[in-house]
């Protein structure tokens, strides 16, 4: 795995980083922002983009359901998370291979009935980036949560993306919206009617650009989503390949408690034995494999490999070589 400055404008950056008042203030990045939380790697031939789209405040009782509050507790002062509210991250990636321009999530875009101010930032530093949204060629969507789609939700944005876009989702998740069934989640209030109405417009509004698959698809050279289920019925992941390397973007499948406690339940999995089922199945893949992962709510840039350690797992954060 190398880095690489051919998605990202080395000089821009060069100049960013000396002179970060004067970017700022010029709007020279396309964005008023300080830094342009974006992270560029590559996998042999394909480039890949790591977008923050913000962060997400959740009730920490989320991280877990099936353990007592005190045992909760102490793992989040372990890792220096707070005991009430925890910022999650959300990451998304744009990927380039081939003649493709591939979106991996979408981000939570802007609910006007939540108030998420942090989160929602995904087209505003693709542009700041220099990405044209018109340039995207292919979504690939790990599942229909809101915080995974909302990005295609917000005002305008169906126009500025391409009429032949073609959008791939697996088939399970398409048929589980239909009727979603929460009776397994603990959600925060207000989040079961609020992704049950974001997954509703979703289907409605693209349901026409809707590529989906059963088991598996290969959307570009190297780039193939598989279904994994758990989370979601539908729920995929998506491994890079190419000379030789490769990477795996995990979705929802792996939290930042699901190294240490991997049989733990997040509260938005609605069948939570399969996705810990599913997740450890994917986490020991990747610690015999040696490839690393990027996952949607491990904390920015998430670039990171993930070894055995006794009957757990560890997080090992991938160096940046700039
Ligand atoms: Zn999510």
């Amino acid at each position: 795995m190398k880095n690489t400055a051919l998605l990202a404008d080395t000089d821009q950056q060069k100049n960013t980083t000396v002179s970060l008042d004067n970017a700022s203030r010029s709007g020279r990045m396309g964005s008023d922002e300080l830094v342009p939380s974006r992270y560029a790697l590559r996998i042999g031939d394909i480039d890949v983009l790591v977008v923050s789209d913000g962060v997400l405040p959740i009730p920490a009782a989320t991280v877990a359901h099936n353990v007592d509050a005190t045992v909760r507790t102490a793992w989040l002062d372990d890792m220096f998370l707070p005991p009430d509210v925890l910022d999650w991250p959300l990451n998304v990636i744009l990927v380039r291979s081939g003649e493709r321009t591939i979106l991996i999530d979408a981000g939570l875009g802007a609910d006007p009935n939540l108030h998420l101010p942090q989160a929602g930032r995904l087209a505003q530093r693709l542009e700041a980036g220099g990405i044209d949204l018109a340039s995207v060629t292919d979504v690939v969507l790990t599942h229909i949560h809101m915080d995974h789609i909302g990005g295609l939700l917000v005002d305008g944005m169906r126009n500025r993306l391409r009429p032949d876009l073609r959008i791939h989702l697996a088939a399970a998740e398409v048929d589980f919206w239909a009727a979603p069934d929460f009776s397994r989640t603990s959600m925060p209030d207000g989040f079961p009617d609020a992704l049950r109405s974001a997954a509703k417009r979703f289907l409605d509004e693209y349901r026409s650009l809707l590529h989906t698959f059963a088991a598996e698809c290969e959307v570009a050279p190297g780039v193939v989503v598989r279904r994994t289920g758990g989370h979601t019925p539908g729920h995929s992941v998506v491994r890079l390949a190419s000379g030789g390397e490769g990477l795996t973007f995990a979705g929802d499948l792996v939290f930042q408690v699901g190294f240490d406690h991997p049989d733990w339940h997040n509260g938005f999995e609605h069948d939570p034995e399969e996705a810990a089922r599913a997740r450890v199945d994917l986490l020991r893949e990747l610690a015999a494999t040696r490839e690393p992962m990027v996952a949607t709510h491990l904390p920015f840039p998430s670039v990171c490999h993930v070894a055995i350690d006794g009957d757990v797992f560890r997080c090992v954060p991938a160096v940046w070589a700039y």
